[in-house]
């Protein structure tokens, strides 16, 4: 397990010699002591990603995508150490670990390792006599900085495309779960990134992270996490105007129709909202179902709630696992109280599980509350298994209620009726909108919100304009232009 600054290709200490623990929240236990980066480890790292930078953009671009499919292939060699470390660092289910984050990782690494080489640029039709080209450059230094939420997935979806397109990189993993993004670090150097390339800094936001957002020489900063953060990024981004893209939270609408195929909403639901703990931006945390079908879904819903298996992370038959950390699952029990002062009503879990197995974990059951749409457990994010229902009568009313958040990341709808389905697609305020599903991703399907959700795109071409500025280049191809001052 690798625990130090990962800089210019060496896992080195802080200078500081400053480390934080890493937490195994399924038992509160000490995983590993972690090197904290300071503000002069950030310089070491920028330094090193400056020099690399050079040969890096100016390799063979097919060059720099086979080592992210070299990537890739190390990954599925190591998928069982990784899921595991995973689980224990963050309380995943090693069955998601094992069989959804590892699996995706190296999609995602696979899939920008092929993109490389097909990052073009275009040939602009101009007056005539000129040739106008446009390429498409990389950036120089990127920052990135993380959350806790899939952290092993995330160092993916931040790296991958910054690469391909000949960034180079520095990233700060969340200070609760660094330990993939330093076995991914680990995993490049054995497959041959040249030192400086990549560099992995765990540190504390308000200090790493934000000398990441304000740092002179990086050109951008690429971040997933809160609004509120996302705010202060923005901010601190001002002194050298750095490009900026956010990937923020969100509190996603689950609208079911009268026609659905409640079969597949229970499934699909549960799968938004319980998958990782409910910890998912684009979680399924607002249920909103047409008021005659609404009794039969919550009956079905809640007893498939009472039966997901919560237990030790590392079981492999075990469903939910523990929050990632005490002070978040403290954070998200106490919206249990704010439920029933608002008038909510606790339809299934709103408590920490019984059980001497599971007394020192950060567990919560999967918690099911009636809200108003207004409600505040409606509007704000809770981060955790929690979901919301409220009820509507017209789609229009259904459709106020899914758009009746400041934010707009991901929405789902359930209907056999395609003509309402795709009105309701193109009406949600949504960056994603998944239909008679939930909760899909791909690396080439662009992701992203709007409104308090962020901006920019991570996946899919969309992300290779987000690390690359376009270069227009005007050729005179005729020697004898017009004069403008004729003497
Ligand atoms: P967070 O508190 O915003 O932290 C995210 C990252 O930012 C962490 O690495 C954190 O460091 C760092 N950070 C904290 N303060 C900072 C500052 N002043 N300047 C720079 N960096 C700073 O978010 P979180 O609680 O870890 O993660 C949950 C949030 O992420 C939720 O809102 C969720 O919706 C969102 N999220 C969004 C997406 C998406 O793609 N839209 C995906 C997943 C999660 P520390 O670790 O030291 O706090
Ligand atoms: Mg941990």
């Amino acid at each position: 397990m690798q625990t130090q600054l990962f800089i210019n290709g060496r896992f080195v200490p802080a200078l500081s010699g400053e480390t934080l623990a890493s937490i195994n929240p399924h038992d509160n236990t000490e995983i590993a002591q972690v090197s904290m980066a300071g503000r002069a480890d950030i310089d070491r790292a920028v330094d090193a990603a400056k020099a690399a930078f050079p040969k890096w953009s100016n390799m063979a671009a097919a060059d720099r995508g086979r080592l992210l499919l070299k990537l890739a292939d190390a990954i599925e060699a190591n998928a069982d150490e990784l899921a595991r470390l995973e689980s224990l660092d963050t309380g995943h289910p090693i069955r998601d670990t094992r069989n959804l984050d590892v699996p995706r990782t190296a999609a995602t690494f696979r899939y920008f390792g092929g993109m490389a080489d097909k990052i073009e640029g275009s040939v602009i039709p101009v007056e005539a006599g000129f040739l106008n080209y446009m390429t498409r450059e990389p950036l120089g230094v990127v920052g990135q900085v993380v959350p806790w939420n899939f952290p092993l997935m995330f160092t993916s979806w931040k790296m991958a495309p910054a690469l391909a397109a000949g960034n180079c990189v520095v990233m700060k993993p969340a200070e609760l779960t660094p330990l993939s993004s330093l076995a991914i670090a680990e995993l490049m150097a054995e497959v041959g990134f040249p030192p400086g390339v990549v560099n992995v800094v765990p540190g504390l936001g308000y200090v790493a992270g934000q000398y990441i957002a304000e740092h002179p020489e990086i050109s951008k900063v690429a971040f997933t996490g809160s609004t509120a953060v996302g705010r202060k990024i923005v901010q601190a981004s001002s002194g050298n105007l750095k490009k900026v893209q956010l990937e923020l939270g969100g509190k996603g609408a689950n609208v079911v129709f009268s026609d659905a195929n409640l079969d597949a909403v229970v499934q699909g639901s549960a799968f938004g909202i319980f998958h990782n703990q409910g910890q998912a931006c684009i979680a399924a945390s607002r249920l909103i179902v047409h008021e005659s079908v609404a009794d039969e879904l919550l009956e079905r819903f809640t007893s498939l709630a009472r039966s997901i298996k919560i237990g030790d992370p590392l079981d492999p038959s075990t469903e939910m696992g523990p929050l990632t950390s005490q002070m978040h699952r403290d954070r998200v029990l106490s919206y249990v109280d704010v439920a029933r002062e608002q008038g909510g009503c606790v339809l299934s879990g709103g408590k920490a599980p019984h059980g001497a197995a599971l007394a020192k974990g950060f567990y919560v059951e999967p918690t099911i509350v009636s809200a108003k749409p207004t409600d505040r457990v409606a509007q704000e994010e809770v981060f955790g298994p929690f979901v919301t229902v409220s009820t509507f009568g017209s789609d229009e009313e259904g459709l106020a209620i899914a758009n009746g958040t400041e934010y707009g990341l991901g929405a789902g709808l359930w209907t056999r009726d395609l003509q309402r389905a795709h009105l309701f697609a193109r009406q949600l305020r949504s960056g994603m909108v998944w239909i008679n599903c939930y909760k899909r991703v791909s690396p080439g399907s662009p992701f992203g919100g709007v409104g308090a959700s962020g901006y920019g795109r991570e996946m899919g071409f969309e992300v290779m304009h987000e690390y690359t500025q376009p270069k227009s280049v005007w050729v005179n191809v005729d020697a004898d232009i017009p004069p403008y001052y004729p003497r």
